[in-house]
């Protein structure tokens, strides 16, 4: 075994032993998958995402006497989700841009976690602008090449129609301005981006310039969404491993998933 491999080989050994001691935590970020969590709702011109939906096909009963299982379907993007290339018009020549196409090591990696909760508190439109970022530079240091970066807003506390916060003039949430994902994107290399919301825009995000500035520059550029994200209020700004592995899906535009994060133990 060569030094390098005798290195990596120790570093998993150390790191079973910090899981099974607790001084790493295993975060879930994910929210539960049932009817009831809401989906994104789209002009009615448009087609529309479904929800969750599960059926019993047996329960240790007369259709299968001692096994339970059931059938379940919902969207692509139903509950905590992945967004790929593909989902956007911006990304559909993207190659590996489908989620059976994107490479498993692109599904581990580090996550910065910007704080907006007191923003978004005062403000259901607040703006995550290059300026938040800066600043929160400014005291946790450059976002690293290729990490996850997640907007946390604490929205994830919200129930029912609260979350999407439907109004006349549609949704309004939390979310990024296009210098903001521009920033991220091409001037710090993010792997992806991460809301608590039920997409990586804004709820009036078709109203930028381009719209949908997150969907549109992250696609564009192979990167990846994260969207309905839970309990982000429980990771560190940055030092933690996020492991969000879509589902093999042959031209799959998104899934559902648990997203996991391996937290150091506080204090
Ligand atoms: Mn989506």
């Amino acid at each position: 075994m060569t030094e390098d491999a005798q290195g990596a080989t120790a570093m998993l050994a150390d790191l079973a032993t910090a899981l099974v001691s607790g001084d790493v935590d295993v975060v879930d970020l994910t929210h539960t998958l049932d009817p009831d969590f809401p989906v994104i709702v789209l002009p009615p011109e448009f087609g529309q995402c479904a929800r969750f939906r599960m059926e019993e096909i047996s329960a240790y009963d007369h259709r299968g006497p001692a096994w339970k299982w059931h059938n379940f379907t919902c969207s692509e993007h139903t509950g905590t989700h992945f967004d790929a290339p593909s989902h956007w018009i911006s990304g559909r020549d993207v190659p590996n841009g489908a989620v059976d196409e994107i490479a498993p090591e692109r599904f581990v990696g580090p996550v910065c976690v910007i704080d907006c909760s007191e923003g978004a508190a005062a403000d259901e439109d607040f703006e995550l602008t290059p300026q938040v970022i800066l600043d929160w530079e400014a005291t946790h240091g450059r976002i690293p090449k290729d990490s996850w970066v997640l907007m946390r807003t604490d929205w994830s506390r919200r129930r029912g129609e609260a979350y999407l916060n439907m109004k006349d003039d549609g949704p309004h949430s939390p979310g990024p301005v296009p210098a903001a994902v521009e920033l991220l994107v091409h001037e710090r290399g993010i792997r992806g981006f991460g809301t608590e919301t039920v997409g990586t825009d804004a709820g009036q995000g078709s109203h930028y310039t381009p719209p949908y500035p997150a969907h549109h520059i992250l696609h564009g550029a192979g990167r990846y969404g994260l969207q309905c994200l839970a309990n982000l209020d429980l990771l560190p700004p940055r030092g933690a491993m996020l492991l969000a592995a879509p589902l093999k899906i042959r031209n799959g535009t998104g899934s559902p998933l648990r997203v996991l994060a391996l937290v150091p133990r506080a204090g």
